[in-house]
């Protein structure tokens, strides 16, 4: 059976290039990178050197760059940190309604701890109201946190607007990148961010390996303790083979990036088209032009997301859902409830996200494979 592959946002597979990049640091340049003896330094001199492609990436300084375990450890960090390190400016702390729960459940864990949080609304495409970030913003407001990418939808926040407001009002601003590094420019020398998360199994690295970019000058408290690694901020022996892999992961993907960026979009745009002239009653979700180059978010009319997941899966075809079943009831996603889409068709979402390897072949195979689920066994 044909497999094709339709859910690089939920993780990527490492490309070879990377794999070949890695190999000698497994059993060959094992050494910790904190040893004194050759073993050591040449670990640590090819985390020095991952560290400088990194940062080059999104013109950062290569002292900005902290290697953390992935998106979720880099979102933590940048919330519990910040709060940390200025609480006695203030306790509240702005984000948004559509944030990953990586963000959304810190802020909760942070409510719980005594701050007070705003959860910003959006619009119909998933964009929040700049003039309500204005609103929000109080004497005692320190830090904003908004997601570039949206990981369901695909939208694409106005980050520069937002962090010229935090800027002006002299409020730390943090965004999730997860979704948006490899997927779209990112020059923090030009871009109003103080802190970034970036994961790397989003981008043909290796799961569980991430970067916090911190700007010079940004206060954050440490999360981990121990050791004297990343400059205390946070310990523990370093991942090498996984901060290695990074570097060639994000060195690929900048290096690449126009041409990433138009394939896909292009992809993304035939496969759109047929779906919406091909099957009826389907609504498209998310922002039609501010929007990831390879997502694709489609709510089908009384339809059950799992049930098409799996009728999809049958014929060898990767999705994720854009609802899903708690305790036995199919729910909504709090990203289409935010975005206000209503049950009859929230409940029948699916979210499609391409990558490098996808063909236009493949996307033709999920056209024709969406039609027959979607006339079939698959109706609420
Ligand atoms: C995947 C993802 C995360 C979590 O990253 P991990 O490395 O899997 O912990 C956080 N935010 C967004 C937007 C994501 O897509």
């Amino acid at each position: 059976m044909k497999k094709v592959y339709f859910d690089y946002s939920a993780t990527t597979p490492v490309k070879n290039e990377v794999l070949e990049y890695i190999k000698d640091y497994f059993n060959v340049i094992y050494g910790n990178p904190s040893s004194t003896h050759s073993f050591g330094v040449q670990a640590k001199n090819a985390i020095v050197n991952a560290r400088s492609i990194i940062a080059k990436c999104i013109n950062a300084s290569a002292n900005e760059i902290y290697f953390t375990s992935g998106g979720t450890e880099s979102d933590n960090w940048a919330l519990k940190g910040v709060a940390e390190a200025y609480k006695d400016k203030g306790n509240h702390i702005i984000t948004t309604s559509i944030e990953h729960p990586a963000v959304l459940n810190t802020a909760k864990k942070l409510e719980k701890m005594g701050y007070n949080v705003t959860y910003l609304d959006v619009d119909e495409y998933g964009l929040i109201n700049i003039e309500d970030l204005k609103k929000s913003i109080k004497d005692n407001t320190i830090l904003v946190s908004i997601m570039f990418i949206n990981n369901e939808i695909g939208t694409i926040q106005d980050i520069e607007s937002i962090g010229n407001i935090c800027r002006e009002k002299n409020i730390v601003f943090h965004s999730d990148a997860v979704q948006a590094f490899s997927n779209i420019a990112i020059d923090v020398k030009k871009l109003p961010v103080d802190l970034l998360s970036i994961s790397s199994h989003k981008f043909y690295g290796l799961k569980g390996t991430g970067v916090l970019f911190i700007k010079n000058g940004i206060k954050i408290a440490s999360l981990i303790d121990g050791g004297s690694q990343e400059k205390t901020k946070r310990a523990g022996t370093e991942n090498v083979v996984g901060i290695l892999a990074m570097a060639k992961a994000a060195q690929l993907a900048c290096d690449n990036l126009e041409q990433h960026i138009e394939k896909l979009t292009e992809l993304r745009e035939y496969t759109l088209n047929r779906i919406m002239n091909e099957i009826d009653e389907v609504k498209y979700n998310g922002h039609p032009q501010f929007r990831h180059p390879a997502n694709l978010h489609f709510s089908f009319k009384a339809m059950n997301s799992t049930a098409l997941l799996i009728a999809l899966d049958s014929l060898g075809i990767a999705v994720s859902a854009g609802s899903a079943c708690s305790s036995g009831s199919l729910k909504a996603s709090h990203v289409l409830k935010s975005i206000g889409v209503e049950d009859e068709y929230a409940l029948g979402s699916i979210r499609i996200s391409m990558g490098d390897y996808t063909t236009k072949s493949d996307c033709d195979y999920l056209v024709e494979s969406l039609k027959k689920v979607c006339q079939k066994n698959t109706k609420r």
